[in-house]
């Protein structure tokens, strides 16, 4: 954090959401604000589901100047907006509002996070890959529009729902399609978009939860991308690694929507690399089944 004092002058974002205070967010903004020398500051409020609405007009009276949303608000929240992006419209979801003049924008930038975060970071190009996207939430939906967008030569969606598979796929143009899940064989990237792998839950029965994919269908040659960030190294991802397979996790996909985020808000570059410490260190003091 910086010595900056708070003053009259200081410019003030949030991120709304229930449950929120395990939320990374005002730790990744506050990192980067300190980092730019932004008189800036990041808070996090809790606003119960059904009042995204309200909320919107308390930003606007309250000139605040960025908002995050997160669950459950993603897609009520769109009613209060004045704009959205493409992406937005598209998903039927915004997870980051900038302002235009006097009008409320809203943007969903998870996706472009994804992508961000696997060239940036990884040193990955999408660009005539062949790809599986396990699930087809929200997650599922910004990545596999992100991924059809940016030029994947195949967006294959496995999902429990099959309906919600086809319209998740749709997402990706021509490129997409739907398969069952032994097509993970087939990829060589594959992304887990669904909350499963954590080995932190348990069914109703006891049981662990399940794997999202088979390890025994990853191999060498094999990315395998999961969107959880903590624990870093989930069972699946361990069991991915065994079997050979790159491994990324989500904590880029997270950094990288929030720097995309604060360049909306403050026509400003992050620093990634304050963003990116911040965060770990506030993982390395939370418990694993946190
Ligand atoms: P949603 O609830 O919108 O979607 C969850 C998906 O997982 C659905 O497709 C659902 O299938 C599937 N699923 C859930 N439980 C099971 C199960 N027991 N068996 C099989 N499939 C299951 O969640 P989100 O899309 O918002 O989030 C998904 C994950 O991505 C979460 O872990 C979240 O934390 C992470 N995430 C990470 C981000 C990052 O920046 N790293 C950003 C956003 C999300 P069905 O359609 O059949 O219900």
């Amino acid at each position: 954090m910086t010595d900056r004092p708070i003053t009259a002058a200081t410019r003030c974002a949030a991120v709304i959401g229930t449950p929120i205070r395990h939320s990374l967010s005002p730790v990744l903004f506050n990192a980067a604000f300190a980092a730019s020398g932004l008189d800036w500051v990041f808070l996090a409020f809790e606003v119960p589901d059904g009042e995204a609405p309200t909320a919107t007009a308390g930003v606007r009276s309250l000139g605040l100047d960025g908002l995050s949303v997160t669950m459950p608000h993603k897609t009520a929240i769109i009613s209060a907006l004045d704009q959205l992006t493409d992406d937005a419209a598209e998903l039927g979801a915004v997870n980051c509002v900038a302002r235009l003049g006097a009008r409320l924008v809203g943007h969903n930038t998870d996706g472009a996070g994804l992508l961000d975060s696997l060239r940036i970071d990884e040193g990955i190009d999408i660009a005539g890959r062949s790809v599986v996207v396990v699930g087809a939430g929200g997650a599922a939906r910004a990545v596999t529009r992100a991924l059809g967008g940016a030029g994947a030569g195949s967006v294959v969606v496995v999902n429990r729902s099959p309906e919600r598979a086809e319209r998740a796929a749709a997402l990706a143009g021509s490129v997409g399609a739907v398969a069952p899940p032994v097509s993970v064989a087939d990829a060589e990237i594959v992304i887990n978009a669904t909350p499963l792998g954590m080995g932190i839950v348990t069914t109703t029965a006891g049981e662990p939860e399940p794997l999202p994919v088979d390890p025994g269908l990853l191999g060498p040659g094999q990315i395998y991308v999961d969107l959880i960030y903590h624990p870093p190294v989930t069972p699946m991802i361990a069991a991915a690694r065994e079997r050979g397979a790159r491994t990324v996790n989500g904590l880029g996909m997270l950094i990288h929507q929030a720097a995309h985020a604060f360049r909306l808000w403050t026509n400003e570059e992050p620093s990634l690399e304050a963003m990116s410490g911040a965060a770990l260190a506030a993982l390395l003091h939370r418990p694993e089944s946190d």
